[in-house]
């Protein structure tokens, strides 16, 4: 069992496959897209699955493929299939946008992957393209048809924008009362790709609850998971559920047990730290996996109490704003 020098488990890892991405939400990267990785930079599929191997031998049990859009990434499936094989993972699983996902699902069910978590900020089309610059709503809803036609455990994710989409709360609450689902409001955070344009967060995890509980005063809080980063909530008769991430007041950090490798081999302990070790760099050195298992060890004592403090070692060293497409949603 891995643990961490605050006494945390970590067992749960976010892998993110590419940088890029066929959408461009302006709360995660600029309309220009960024500047993307070249294909040297980017660890190889053959790099993931021999880092995957070590971790997993270490003690993550649950990975997540995340990016940038892992979709976009070529022949994502091989690294899915091998993934799937690893002895001693428990639990693989992804999160997409939903544009080019609906043609895999019956494959990922047959891996044995059995969660999603799709991306979705509004059910309007129109307001879909105003926040991703994209007119890809209908291809994103289908991908949801396909998911809950094979029996998917699905988690929307939508991220709460003042001005954007918050007349969307009720409707998307209004989707788990027919759907086995769980929608998920998150906070934003200050990852756009853009140093200047984060204003703060205006929508809050309290006032998402408020809002929520105005329209249906009779919410229920359910018992929330082990490690679980959502506030869980379900509206009694409703089939799904509902969560609020409060991912900018990071009230979670106590219970932290995830790692994030970005796709280019960084090692990050915490979503808002700068990365505390090249894997990649590790690997392509030469090094043993015994070896790259002292370094991983050395890493996982040195990791920040809490995001507030990675956030603020962080800017202190770089002054940097990253965009969630590059660290690894
Ligand atoms: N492309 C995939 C997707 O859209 O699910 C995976 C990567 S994406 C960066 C992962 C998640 O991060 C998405 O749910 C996205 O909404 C969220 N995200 C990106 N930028 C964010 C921000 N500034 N604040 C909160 N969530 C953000």
């Amino acid at each position: 069992m891995l643990v961490d020098n605050h006494g945390r488990t970590i067992n749960y890892m976010r892998l993110a496959v590419t940088d890029r991405c066929n959408l461009r939400c302006f709360y995660c990267m600029p309309e220009d897209g960024l500047n993307w990785l070249s294909r040297t930079e980017l660890m190889s599929y053959e790099e993931m699955l021999r880092a995957s191997t070590i971790l997993v031998k270490m003690g993550i049990e649950k990975i997540r493929i995340t990016g940038g859009e892992p979709f976009v990434r070529k022949d994502i499936m091989k690294l899915l299939t091998s993934l799937s094989q690893l002895n001693g993972l428990k639990e693989l699983s992804i999160t997409t946008n939903g544009v080019l996902t609906a043609p895999y699902v019956a494959e990922m069910k047959a891996l044995g992957i059995r969660s999603v978590n799709l991306s979705l900020d509004t059910l309007d089309a129109n307001r879909f393209f105003a926040i991703t610059r994209r007119d890809e709503f209908a291809d994103v809803m289908n991908t949801l048809n396909e998911l809950l036609k094979h029996d998917f455990e699905v988690k929307i994710n939508a991220v709460v924008m003042d001005g954007k989409n918050t007349q969307d709360i009720v409707p998307m609450v209004e989707l788990t009362k027919d759907l086995p689902i769980s929608v998920r409001f998150i906070e934003e955070m200050p990852f756009n790709g853009d140093n200047d344009s984060y204003q703060g967060v205006v929508w809050d995890h309290v006032r998402i609850l408020d809002e929520i509980t105005s329209h249906y005063p009779q919410i229920q809080k359910l018992v929330d998971p082990p490690h679980s980063t959502a506030y869980n909530y379900q509206i009694p008769g409703h089939k799904g559920s509902v969560g609020i991430i409060a991912a900018y007041s990071r009230t979670f950090c106590g219970t932290c047990n995830r790692i994030r490798i970005t796709p280019q081999g960084t090692l990050k302990n915490c979503l808002y730290d700068d990365g505390v070790l090249n894997i990649k760099d590790l690997m392509r050195s030469g090094v043993s996996d015994r070896e790259i298992e002292k370094y991983l060890l050395n890493a996982f004592n040195h990791r920040p109490v809490d995001g507030r403090e990675a956030e603020r070692l962080r800017v202190e060293k770089t002054g940097v704003h990253e965009s969630m497409a590059t660290i690894g949603g």
